[in-house]
């Protein structure tokens, strides 16, 4: 249990990274350009959150998103231009949202040992 890495995924082939919090089966909101640059920012997974988007008028387009954990499962959401998620954050509370269990065709890493050497965020 922990903190593992998560990739975003957008229609037109970008690759953000980011991290969820196993325990709270949540991402946090902030995604980043580089694998070098993830961190865990002041973030409560609970939704105190003080780097959600928060732009007035929010510009987002569909994602794939992909954590390592467990062998690896998959989900939509849409990701701000701010570079936060605003939806496919906490999967399991959005009714909307179908998981798919195992590795989507646009992971570099395609089998379940690759994942596994990657999901660690430090
Ligand atoms: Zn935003």
């Amino acid at each position: 249990m922990g903190d593992f890495l998560v990739l975003i995924h957008t229609a037109d082939e970008q690759l953000y990274y980011g991290i969820e919090d196993s325990i709270g089966d949540t991402v946090q909101p902030r995604v980043f350009v580089n694998r070098a640059d993830v961190r865990i920012d002041d973030w409560d997974f609970e939704g105190q959150s003080p780097i959600i988007c928060r732009c007035e008028t929010p510009l987002t387009r569909a994602v794939e998103i992909f954590t390592t954990y467990a062998g690896g499962s998959y989900w939509t959401g849409r990701l701000c231009q701010c570079e936060h998620l605003v939806s496919g954050i906490s999967r399991y509370d959005e009714d909307s949202i179908e998981i798919h269990d195992g590795i989507p065709a646009w992971s570099p890493w395609q089998t379940e040992e690759e994942v596994f050497a990657h999901q660690n965020i430090t």
